[in-house]
């Protein structure tokens, strides 16, 4: 299967969004060489070209759209050294002024359905010009990738992770060579994103890893997952994070079907009955998945990271320029709601009450710390929330974390 790449004027690149609102998602490529087979870009809802995986569509002016939208924001080129800008005219610790006049955000350089750094790359440079710009703007990054292409770009992740913050994550599923192989057939091999990961790591930069998905009866058995978490132990992993596999209707769940049917066919008719349901959102059906005893792979990852020692969050940067502690109030309130809905199913609505009030507090423009009793009991936030909140204000902690045995980086400081 032949490659083509198709390059072209794209008019749009960034995405944002209220609920999360000190990120901007990127997606630099359409269509994806790497052809996983549980990829959930197939899915017609992406409107993805049909010939996805061999034409690859890249946005050749992503570099100068993401340009135009930091310098519409009122950025500067911070750390380039000439410039068409104003900024030539600061010098010095000044420029220190200048860059933290207005809130940043992180860059996602994520493509969650067309890999950044898919062989496409290699040639088109288009991701590492990418970083150049975050570097220039000083701006963090977070990258997500199946290939070792982005070890090419280490000198820039180090300079970025030196100005500000830099995190690489991998997804790694399957520990076993020759299911990889089948799954992810033009990815890096499983060592290969290892030996990067080890690379990373060793060279200080936050580097951590999503298992996801959690292949039933293939990628979540106790072999594969432990000797996965072995290596992730060893290479010093930042965190780990575990998700299950969904499949919507249509090219995603059929190309899986095929995979499953080809190499797999003693598997093929629980899948069918697991998958039967057809969700619009390509969950699988509960009473399949109860027959057949499966376990939640949010849990189980949630518990092995415990058992290995490991962090199931992904640590979070705060961007210069936000306020501060609304967003680490905001992460200790969305780590409640993670163990108390998902993990221990106590409350699914205190949960979602606790989420929506950490969305709020992510976009709130008043610091909470600042503002007396009576002001912050006057938001619109549900009693039991409250609870959490003036706890963490006047202890910079939450003792429900704290009982569920979860002392990762609880930062709040008074
Ligand atoms: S690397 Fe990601 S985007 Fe590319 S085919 Fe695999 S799952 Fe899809």
């Amino acid at each position: 299967m032949n490659m083509i790449i198709e390059k072209y004027e794209a008019k749009s690149l960034v995405r944002t969004s209220k609920r999360s609102p000190h990120h901007i998602h990127l997606n630099i490529y359409q269509g994806c060489y790497h052809n996983c087979s549980y990829c959930d870009g197939k899915s017609e809802e992406y409107f993805m070209h049909d010939d996805y995986t061999e034409t690859i569509r890249a946005k050749i002016n992503a570099p100068a759209l993401l340009e135009k939208y930091l310098v519409d924001q009122g950025f500067f080129p911070i750390n380039r050294e000439t410039t068409n800008t104003l900024i030539d005219f600061v010098k010095g610790s000044r420029r220190d002024f200048v860059r933290s006049i207005k809130p940043k955000f992180i860059i996602s350089i994520f493509g969650n359905i067309c890999d950044v750094y898919q062989p496409a790359e290699d040639e088109l440079h288009i991701t590492r010009q990418i970083l150049q710009i975050a570097y220039d703007y000083g701006f963090p990054v977070r990258i997500l990738t199946k290939n070792v292409l982005v070890m090419r770009d280490l000198d820039l992740i180090k300079k970025i992770n030196q100005d500000s913050f830099a995190r690489v994550a991998f997804t790694i599923t399957l520990a076993n060579p020759k299911d990889q192989l089948i799954f992810e057939p033009k990815a890096s091999s499983t060592d290969e994103r290892f030996e990067a990961l080890n690379q990373l790591r060793e060279e200080g930069i936050p580097a951590g890893v999503y298992i996801t998905p959690v292949i039933p009866w293939i990628g979540d058995t106790d072999k594969n997952l432990n000797k996965l978490f072995i290596r992730l132990k060893q290479a010093k992993a930042e965190f780990v994070i575990t998700g299950g596999l969904t499949l919507k209707p249509g090219r995603n769940k059929e190309d899986f079907m095929n995979t499953i049917n080809h190499f797999y066919p003693e598997y093929y008719d629980q899948f069918h009955e697991l998958y039967s349901n057809d969700s619009e959102y390509g969950q699988p059906d509960i009473k399949a998945w109860e027959k057949y005893n499966l376990q939640n792979p949010i849990k189980k990852g949630f518990h092995m990271c415990k058992e290995f020692g490991l962090s199931f969050y992904e640590p979070r940067y705060i961007p210069e320029g936000t306020i501060r502690s609304n967003l680490e109030i905001s992460t200790i309130l969305s780590r409640i709601a993670f163990l108390m809905g998902e993990i221990y199913e106590e409350s699914w609505k205190k949960a979602y009450e606790l989420r929506e009030t950490a969305i709020e507090l992510e976009n709130y423009q008043r610091d909470l710390s600042s503002m007396s009793m009576d002001e912050i009991l006057s938001l619109p936030f549900e009693k039991h929330v409250f609870r959490h909140i003036i706890e963490i204000l006047q202890t910079g902690k939450s003792s429900y974390l704290r009982k569920k045995g979860d002392n990762s980086q609880i930062f709040f400081q008074k």
